[in-house]
């Protein structure tokens, strides 16, 4: 597989305030004709590190593209560097220099003397045409290297990448194709998850898998190469098939959608609603349940029941329930979803109480007892949960695990 490396030039991609986009930009588009990032470095405009930077990538990656210092300023020191490393001359271009002046002739202003600078050209490269901006790209081939110069600016870099880039190295790459494919799970510990399907991806190098744990959610990628697409295609189903088959309905997701999106499709399939009762989570359901465009089909009231108080007042919880079994308890969780179930009116009540921590936890409730329920018109189902980590992970695994329980109740309904 052809490699490739990336370094992005520029000392604002070294403060706080600024990303080196581009390169994910760039990442994408490379691996989907098959060729692999193998490194990205970030180097300020600093003519001592670049140079350092450019020189080693040269001696271990066969392409190279750099991202910015294309400019007409003096710390645009791209060319300069690159031409030093491949010891080639910089030679006016007369025809960008004509065309340069015609840019800035239509619109009326004298061209500054230092935009020549990006006239210069080493000797020996294919300019790469730049129509959304002054700075031309270069592509330059050594004996072992292409290096391919880049603008910054995101506008003019995509375009002339586009253009100019993708189909030389497509053919540089030898027409591999490449598939992939996404499997969201919920419900499962990243640990348990690879227990059941390591023995299955193991066997395969291509597709290659790649297990990627967050909170509260895992993602299984696959990523198949071929001659071409159908080969690659052929490739990918034959492992997605036994891993889909493997975890089955732990999948909540075959694309990017989130849980909450695919809870959304869901009540709008079974023409369902939905009401949340939360105390640990704050509403963080609720909201995320309305960041969903067109939640108000099927989402009808979220009541934050903080307090004790608030618990018997708003939700109607016995005084003398909260005091037998506290409020963090199964008995609490399904009574809050019953609760706002019937007082909603709505097909599906759900409810979450927990200790979220750091303090309130005890050896009976640790911090991270999460009571989950919800209500449905054939019953209420609750399950409790043990979540590790801190506050902020405790509460958005919480969020998680309850819209996984209510995806799991719209499954059956
Ligand atoms: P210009 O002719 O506009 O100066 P240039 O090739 O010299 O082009 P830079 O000066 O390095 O490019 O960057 C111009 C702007 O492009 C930066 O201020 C930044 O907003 C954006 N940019 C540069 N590099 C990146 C990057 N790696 N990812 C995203 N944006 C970038
Ligand atoms: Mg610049």
């Amino acid at each position: 597989m052809l490699s490739a490396e990336i370094i992005a030039i520029g000392s604002e991609l070294l403060t706080p305030r600024f990303q080196d986009s581009n390169s994910l930009y760039l990442t994408e588009q490379l691996n989907g004709i098959g060729i692999a990032v193998m490194m990205k470095s970030i180097v300020g405009d600093d003519e001592n590190f670049l140079e350092d930077a450019v020189r080693h990538s040269l001696a271990r990656t066969p392409v190279l593209i750099t991202i910015g210092g294309l400019g007409p300023t003096e710390d645009d020191i791209t060319r300069k560097i690159v031409a030093r490393v491949l010891q080639r001359q910089l030679v006016l271009n007369g025809e960008i220099l004509a065309k340069l002046q015609r840019r800035f002739k239509a619109r009326g202003v004298e061209m500054p003397a230092n935009n020549a600078r990006q006239a210069l050209v080493l000797t020996g490269s294919d300019i790469l045409e730049n129509n959304h901006g002054t700075a031309p790209g270069l592509w330059i081939t050594a004996e072992k290297n292409h290096v391919i110069l880049l603008p910054g600016p995101p506008s003019e870099l995509k375009p002339m990448f586009e253009a100019s880039c993708m189909p030389r190295l497509r053919d540089l790459a030898g027409g591999i194709a490449l598939v992939q494919c996404m499997f969201r799970t919920a419900g499962l510990p990243e640990s348990m998850l690879d227990a059941r399907i390591a023995p299955i991806y193991t066997k395969y190098q291509n597709p290659e898998t790649t297990i990627l744990a967050k909170p509260g959610q895992v993602e299984v990628r696959l990523t198949a190469r071929g001659k071409n697409r159908e080969e690659a295609e052929r490739l990918l189903k034959e492992l997605a098939d036994q891993i889909e088959h493997e975890l089955n309905d732990f999948i909540f997701a075959r694309s990017e959608q989130t849980l909450e999106e695919v809870v959304g499709m869901y009540l709008v399939m079974k023409g369902a609603t939905i009401s949340t009762a939360e105390s640990c989570t704050g509403g963080m359901i609720a909201e995320r349940l309305t960041d969903v465009p067109g939640s108000s089909r099927y989402f009808r009231s979220g009541l934050v029941c903080y307090s004790n108080e608030s618990k018997m007042e708003l939700a109607g919880i016995p005084p003398l329930l909260l005091e037998m079994q506290g409020a963090v308890s199964a008995e609490v969780a399904r009574g809050l979803a019953e609760a706002i179930r019937v007082r909603a009116g709505t097909t599906i009540g759900v409810a979450v109480t927990g200790i979220a921590g750091p303090t309130g936890g005890s050896t009976e409730k640790p911090v991270g007892t999460v009571h989950i329920a919800v209500a449905t018109p054939t019953g209420t189902e609750h399950r409790q949960f043990l979540f590790p980590g801190d506050r902020d992970k405790i509460r958005w695994q919480a969020s998680q695990a309850a819209l996984d329980m209510v995806r799991r109740e719209l499954m059956k309904i």
